[in-house]
Parts: C-alpha cells; structure tokens; sequence
C-alpha cells in the first residue's frame, strides 16, 4: 500500500502561529459531535442546517454539509467575522470527505517516519517540479492519453537529467 504525503492548499497556512490562533477560522471552533455543532467566538450555537450538492464547471458533485449560526444579530464581534450582510447569519460549508482527507494529511506528516520522507521529498523532489515550470515553461501536458503522457514527461525529465549531467562535467 503506498502512502500519499502530499500537502493541500492550505496545509501550510494552517501550521501558522497567526492561523491556530485567529478565532474567527471555524477550524479553531470547539465541535459537539452529539448536537452537530460548533461554538463561535460569540458564544453561539452554529448548528448543521442541510446538505448542498453542488456541481463544478467539470461536471465533478461535492457533497457539503451546510451550518448557521443560530444567532449573529448585535454580535459585537461581527465585523471580524464574517462579510454576510447585515440580519444574515454566518454559514459554513464543511465538505466532511475533504476534511477526513485533511485530517489524514495532518496525522501522517506528524508521524516521525512519514514526516521525514516528506521533509526529504521537498529536498528531492520538489526543485525538480520547480526547475520544470519556472525554467522549461513546462506547466501542463499538451497531449492525452497515459502513454502519450509518460513520453511527454519523459523527455522533459530528460531534459532535467542532461542538465544536471552537463552541469557535473
Ligand atoms: S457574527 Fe455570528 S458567528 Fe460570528 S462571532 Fe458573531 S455570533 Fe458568532
């Protein structure tokens, strides 16, 4: 079985002092699992109110579950919290797969065998992808198809590799 230790987008971010810290990310809401909901820095109840199964321009269905704050009339806290206009509620959009993956994510990088094979990989690995984009303008396939593909990224790893080679002789 292999592992995947990717970042997401956010990854990163998240690890900030300033993140884990800013009460107004719902991540650092505390959660009741039992009554579904999450407790904002007003003190309010941000309970689960229905699904939403939106469809992206691919064609790809999401599944999110969708919370409203029970009560932000008057809050005083409003303002740093949320841009709903004034007698709307804040609302979440939590996507529960996308947050199980995440939460996946965040264990194994914590894990000292993982983290180093991920810690390793940026130094392996990632100025390859960079040297890639940024030197060879090499920012997408222009062909379709597994085998097409692996010619394609075949040669412009080649490329890399006669690069380094010229640059060791
Ligand atoms: S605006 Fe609503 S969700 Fe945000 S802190 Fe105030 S009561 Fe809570």
């Amino acid at each position: 079985m292999r592992t995947p230790l990717i970042t997401y987008g956010n990854y990163l971010n998240e690890q900030k002092r300033k993140y884990k810290k800013d009460p107004f990310k719902s991540g650092n809401w505390a959660y009741d699992e039992k009554s579904d909901a999450y407790t904002c820095p007003n003190g309010q109840q941000v309970k689960f109110k229905y699904y939403s199964n939106p469809t992206d321009k691919t064609g790809f269905q999401r599944t999110f579950k969708i919370y409203e704050c029970e009560n932000c009339t008057d809050c005083p806290l409003r303002k740093s919290c949320t841009n709903a206009q004034e007698g709307k509620k804040r609302k979440l959009m939590i996507n529960e797969k996308w947050e199980q993956q995440k939460e996946y994510i965040r264990a194994k990088l914590l894990e000292e065998k993982t983290g180093a094979i991920y810690r390793q990989r940026k130094i392996d690995v990632e100025p390859i992808f960079g040297f890639l984009k940024a030197n060879l303008g090499f920012t997408r396939f222009s062909v379709r198809g597994k085998s097409k593909v692996e010619n394609d990224i075949g040669l412009a790893l080649m490329a890399v590799n006669l690069r380094k080679y010229a640059a060791r002789s």
